[in-house]
């Protein structure tokens, strides 16, 4: 039986119509959640994912606040710019886009945003909370994967999780989460041998390579829960994902499309990290 499609494009609808209802609430209560984006050259894909951050801002009610800067800003200026925005009560969010230019540290970037307004949840201090199990902002990518997870009704408590890939924004976080779930965890990369044999094995395949169309029906589990977070763009322009769609959902149980799956998922836990940052900072 063909595999169910996880829309994730209608879960974050739903997330989002949540979050306004909180957000008209937290407003009642004279609080409007802020968000500061900062964005550094003009790479086209980071300008398209601000835009993405920005009208999902709106759509929730969240004031969004946009920060162009030339690409020859230096280190030193773009750090004087997030101090200024810690100290600013009014912006409960910071996020500077990644990739920055090269003569810019991205760890010092990083580590210069305030952990109470880290909502990327990049910071050392957020991931450090993450791994201890803290409460704490979790990143947007890993966090919107298991609430896709969630939602499809899967019980990932005993359930063998195999992550392919081991990446700071995906791989590591995602596979920390799901063995907070109580999923049995393995980590998959370059190096991994004989991956079809790890890959055979996952009641829950997450797919986080960057490579189009690695993955095929033979090493997929009939009945697995896939979760394909690649984006990449092939010859003919197309937007694919790490896994063949078309042959792996004639043997999955859920799986998630490219696009529509879990990319509108990363904005949305976004979107909630602000909010969650702004209702903490409102009651110290
Ligand atoms: P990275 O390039 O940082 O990491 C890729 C990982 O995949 C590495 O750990 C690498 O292993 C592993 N890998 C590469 N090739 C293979 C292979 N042949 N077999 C097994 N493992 C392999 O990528 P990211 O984690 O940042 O992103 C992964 C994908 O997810 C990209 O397509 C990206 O665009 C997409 N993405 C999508 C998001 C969304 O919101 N939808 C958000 C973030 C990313 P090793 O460590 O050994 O090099």
């Amino acid at each position: 039986m063909a595999a169910i499609i996880v829309q994730g494009k209608e879960v974050a609808q739903s997330i989002r119509a949540e979050l306004a209802n909180e957000v008209a609430e937290l407003k009642k209560q004279g609080i409007v959640p802020g968000l500061t984006v900062v964005l550094v050259g003009d790479d086209p894909a980071s300008q398209s994912y601000v835009r993405g951050k920005s009208k999902g801002c709106e759509e929730v009610g969240i004031a969004s606040e946009l920060i162009l800067k030339d690409a020859s800003i230096t280190e030193e200026e773009l750090l004087t710019i997030i101090q200024q925005l810690n100290e600013n009560p009014n912006v409960n969010g910071i996020l500077v886009q990644l990739p920055l230019p090269k003569h810019i540290s991205e760890t010092a970037v990083i580590e210069a945003i305030h952990p109470d307004k880290d909502v990327d949840g990049f910071h050392p201090i957020s991931v450090g909370n993450m791994v201890l199990g803290n409460e704490t902002f979790l990143p947007c990518t890993p966090h919107g994967i298991i609430e896709l997870i969630k939602r499809t009704g899967t019980d990932m408590s005993g359930k063998h999780a195999v992550v392919i890939g081991r990446s700071n924004i995906v791989g590591k976080p995602v596979s920390l989460l799901l063995q907070q779930e109580n999923a049995t965890v393995t980590m998959c990369h370059s190096l991994t041998q004989n991956l079809e044999e790890f890959t055979k094995k996952a009641d829950i395949l997450v797919v986080a390579t960057g490579r189009a169309h690695m993955i095929g029906k033979e090493h997929v589990k009939p009945g697995a829960v896939v979760i394909d977070v690649g984006v990449n763009r092939i010859e003919t322009g197309k937007l694919v994902g790490d896994v063949k769609f078309d042959e792996v959902k004639e043997v999955a149980s859920y799986i998630t499309p490219v696009p529509g799956g879990v990319g509108p998922m990363t904005i949305t836990m976004l979107l909630k990290n602000t909010v969650a940052a702004a209702r903490k900072q409102a009651n110290r």
